[in-house]
């Protein structure tokens, strides 16, 4: 091709913001060239590395805007160690359906069973599939709200945590809200519900919820909602790396009380 041939087609291309393409011009032609690509089959490669990249592009900056924690994929649960988790239920959940059906999902159970693990791990397959998520601590939260609330941007806070297609509120309940709190977070579920989905961790029973709440009347408000469309799983067992450590030998069973002779 001519020089000036070339820096023309550049030029196009960047303004055609086919990025994948101009910067990998050379190599793709050859490619093409190499296999005896017909044009049609040539431009079918060009169209889905230019595609490839964009997605990957979308995933990257969706997984900052999540503010995951950690990093946990699915692919690192061991669920053979989790008979209380359905693998299916939360290979469904993955797809993201629950997300554009404005659902809600309660991940239940004691510390260390993988709630936590869980919830980022089915974030980051939502984002995957295309939609907004945001990973909050449930008091970081609460407290985020009550600050706004404070200084007058309540609205201008709610809307932030309303505007993600997947909201995860982690660890509801390992702290009791205040009164306040708890009527702050209701605000937030109910701007979101119908809306957005959420997907909530808690350590606590669903009939404990009150005492979390520390209202049983804003408790069941906002039980209500989050139970309408709802998937509740509840995890049982020992914490995960307890069991690790008492298999490796480093922790024995708690040894059996001793009775007074
Ligand atoms: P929870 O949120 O229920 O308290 P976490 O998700 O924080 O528990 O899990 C505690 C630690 O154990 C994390 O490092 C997590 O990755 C790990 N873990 C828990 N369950 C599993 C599992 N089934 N497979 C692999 N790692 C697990
Ligand atoms: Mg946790």
């Amino acid at each position: 091709m001519m020089p000036d041939m070339h820096e023309h087609l550049e030029r196009m291309l960047t303004r055609l913001k086919l990025t994948a393409i101009r910067d990998h011009l050379d190599s793709l032609l050859d490619e093409a060239g190499r296999h005896e690509l017909t044009i049609r089959e040539a431009l079918t490669l060009f169209c889905e590395r230019e595609i490839a990249r964009k997605d990957q592009r979308r995933i990257d900056m969706g997984m900052g805007l999540a503010k995951f924690p950690f990093v946990r994929d699915l692919a690192g649960f061991d669920f053979d160690a989790q008979p209380s988790v359905d693998k299916a239920q939360i290979r469904e959940l993955t797809t993201g359906r629950f997300v554009a059906n404005g659902q809600a999902v309660l991940l239940l159970g004691p510390p260390g069973v993988g709630k936590s693990h869980l919830a980022v791990a089915i974030g980051r397959e939502v984002i995957v599939a295309g939609y907004g998520v945001l990973f909050a601590q449930a008091t970081t939260l609460v407290a985020s709200l009550a600050k706004a609330h404070a200084e007058n941007r309540l609205e201008e806070r709610l809307t932030h945590f309303a505007k993600p297609k997947l909201l995860i509120v982690d660890e509801l309940g390992y702290l009791p809200f205040e009164p306040d709190a708890a009527h702050l977070f209701f605000q937030l579920v109910s701007r979101r519900y119908e809306r957005g989905a959420m997907l909530v961790t808690s350590n606590r029973a669903i009939g404990e919820w009150g005492t979390v709440f520390g209202d049983p009347v804003v408790a069941t408000a906002i039980l209500d909602r989050l139970l309408h469309h709802s998937h509740v799983i509840t995890i049982r067992g020992e914490s995960y790396r307890l069991r690790e450590k008492r298999r490796s030998g480093l922790l024995q069973r708690a040894a059996p009380a001793q009775t007074s002779s």
